[in-house]
């Protein structure tokens, strides 16, 4: 050993290891899972670099050895994997990164709540001081000839020096278990119980994970007969894990429970899935894929930098995790492994995302998804719906990015209307039409209550005709793509020219568009004021046909972006030019006609307070609530400065 320095771990890690030092947490066992899925990681990353570089490959097969020894009470975890060196050891497992959107108080208060999270939070590493009291860790960079040795008690700091490693690059990490009289430890050196952790977390991982196992055999006497009473102990190798793909087994032959705890293993989940997709595909594409719909959102689901996607193996061997070629933006949530016949093995990752086979795979993958969705919603309508709950917002998006498949999307799309609080299709809503009515109406807002209340469901409602709600960010910018379907135009009840009053013939039309010019005229001027007085924000004023209660209210252009579009894109930076938009007026409110005779200076003031509450009640915020208020106090006053007569 040499040049040994002793460091003082980062603040964050200090708080961590004190957390898992002092967990009072009984399923301390998952330390293991966590160390041997580092060694898996560490041992997958060298065999994909050896791909390139095959002077850093190990010779011979891949292996995961655990070694106990109870003299000592220590637990040993060796593979021959990647390695690290000095600088990495120091970064790695010295330093908590920060990544991902949660911040690391907010961290630390889940893993409190959950220590099974931790591997979650890219510190699983420290999980091993839950059972011992000093670990050590004996790394070599594969391509690199010195070793890092590192040893901590996790009291705050850490040792760490160069020291050569005898057999090799790879990683040997050495725990020193707790013995403690107070709780019930479990004995990791016991072989059973290592077996069966392994088993129960670490079985499908296709590298084998070997251990010397004690066997006890009776004494045989020199002509091959057991003596009695005598026994001797031999230790033998065994590989404690099945390595089984399960994936390539038969769907009949696999039980829940070995899916839900493959799913758990493979896709670093912690919840059972909602949905379990398991698929062979024959003919002119083979490839199995096995999916998943995971219960949970992970805390950094939609940050940009995070890659989605299924494994991708071919022919049972691991090619790279996380392809998200394999799956669309839209169902990026969808978790799971994906393995090939038809791509060769040997085609580079750079060069595979361009591999029109993977192409193909990713067609025919999607295409199964959306058919498995679909069919879910007739025959299994409300496991689906959960999975719309909480995955149907990104699966909307669909809709709006991918062209090919819009219609598929929309098919099994899931709305809140007028109607009830259930979900509804678009084949449903369409089944509900009324006879007279023309178009599938929708709605975008910030809630479901604000919408009902909105101005603009008032004629809708005399109609009773269903409105389609829709609350979610993306919906602005969905629904503008919807347009049509089945036939049937998709509208919404903010856009400009909307009318339901539809003429019986030919003379009452004549007659409705006679009675409406003659008050559109009568209005004219006071219209003109209102245009005169707010034409920073206004491109029109227009008498209404869709308020019955409301004196006014705010619509766009049929292609135009919503306000709520508007003030999205701005959040995120990208700031439109401003849109100007229509005010609708209702020449039948009283306040409207009771407006038309006042002077114009009144007329400009109350056409000002008439259009910043219609943007409250679209939920745009007011640029200058004060000036809003100051206006409405003022004419208050007047008001209650004229005696009631
Ligand atoms: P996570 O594995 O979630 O990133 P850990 O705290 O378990 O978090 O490990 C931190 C990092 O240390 C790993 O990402 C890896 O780079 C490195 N590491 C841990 N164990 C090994 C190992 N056996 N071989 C090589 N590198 C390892």
């Amino acid at each position: 050993m040499s040049s040994a320095k002793t460091v003082a771990f980062q603040a964050e890690v200090k708080q961590i290891l004190d957390l898992v030092i002092h967990s009072l947490y009984s399923q301390k066992e998952i330390f293991l899972r966590e160390l041997i899925s580092n060694a898996y990681d560490a041992t997958e990353k060298r065999r994909l670099v050896g791909l390139e570089e095959p002077e850093l490959a190990y010779d011979g097969q891949a292996e995961i050895w655990l070694k106990t020894d109870k003299e000592t009470q220590t637990l040993q975890i060796s593979d021959r994997g990647i390695g690290m060196n000095r600088h990495e050891v120091e970064t790695f497992i010295g330093t908590i990164a920060h990544s991902g959107t949660k911040s690391f108080a907010q961290k630390l208060t889940k893993i409190k709540e959950n220590p099974e999270l931790i591997g979650k939070f890219g510190v699983g590493f420290y999980s091993a001081f839950m059972v011992a009291d000093k670990v050590e860790l004996h790394t070599q960079k594969a391509g690199d000839t010195k070793g890092t040795f590192w040893v901590s008690s996790g009291d705050g700091s850490y040792t760490i020096s160069s020291k050569k490693k005898s057999d090799g690059p790879g990683t040997t990490i050495t725990l020193y278990l707790k013995k403690s009289e107070e709780e019930d430890y479990e004995n990791y050196t016991d072989t059973w119980t290592i077996k069966r952790i392994v088993k129960k977390y670490s079985d499908f991982l296709d590298i084998p994970i070997k251990m010397m196992v004690e066997k006890t055999e009776p004494k045989l006497d020199k002509d091959g007969k057991p003596i009695e009473g005598e026994s001797e102990t031999k230790f033998e190798e065994e590989t404690l894990n099945s390595m089984k793909a399960l994936w390539r087994q038969p769907a009949s032959k696999v039980k829940p429970e070995e899916y839900k705890e493959f799913y758990k293993t493979a896709c670093k989940e912690w919840s059972d899935p909602l949905e379990i997709i398991h698929y062979k595909a024959e003919g002119s594409q083979e490839f199995v894929a096995l999916l998943f719909v995971p219960s949970q959102v992970p805390f950094d689901y939609n940050h940009r930098e995070v890659k989605w996607g299924p494994s991708l193996y071919i022919k049972k061997v691991f090619i790279s995790e996380r392809v998200s070629d394999l799956i669309p933006n839209y169902l990026r949530f969808i978790k799971g492994v994906v393995d090939s016949d038809d791509i060769p093995l040997n085609v580079s990752r750079e060069i595979l995302q361009k591999d029109h086979r993977l192409q193909a795979l990713a067609k025919a993958l999607q295409f199964k998804i959306l058919k498995h969705f679909e069919k879910m919603l007739t025959k299994n309508r409300s496991d689906y719906e959960k999975i719309w709950d909480l995955w149907g917002a990104t699966i909307k998006e669909g809709m709006a990015s991918d062209f090919s498949q819009k219609e598929n999307i929309e098919k099994i799309s899931l709305f809140r209307t007028t109607l009830d609080n259930r979900w509804t299709t678009l084949d449903e809503y369409i089944s509900r039409m009324k006879s007279d009515q023309k178009a599938i109406y929708y709605l975008t807002g910030e809630s479901i209550a604000h919408l009902k209340d909105s101005p603009h469901m008032e004629k809708i409602r005399e109609k009773s005709y269903e409105v389609l709600l829709l609350v979610d960010p993306v919906d602005d910018w969905v629904s503008s793509s919807l347009k049509e379907y089945d036939g049937k135009k998709v509208v919404s009840l903010t856009q400009d020219d909307l009318s339901f009053d539809g003429a019986t013939s030919e003379e009452d039309e004549k007659k409705q568009k006679e009675d409406h010019d003659a008050l559109d005229k009568d209005y004219q001027e006071l219209k003109d004021v209102i245009l005169g007085a707010l034409s920073d924000e206004l491109k029109e004023v227009k008498l209404s046909n869709r308020l019955v209660d409301s004196p006014v209210c705010l619509v766009s252009s049929t292609n135009d972006p919503t306000a709520r579009m508007e003030r999205m894109m701005g959040n995120l930076g990208q700031n439109l030019p401003k849109t100007k938009r229509i005010l609708e007026i209702n020449p039948h409110h009283a306040i409207i006609k009771k407006m038309k005779a006042l002077p114009k200076e009144k007329q400009k003031t109350w056409a000002d307070i008439l259009y910043h509450q219609s943007l409250l009640n679209e939920g745009t915020p007011l640029k200058n609530p004060i000036a809003f208020t100051k206006k409405v106090n003022t004419l208050m006053t007047e008001l209650s400065q004229v005696s009631p007569s």
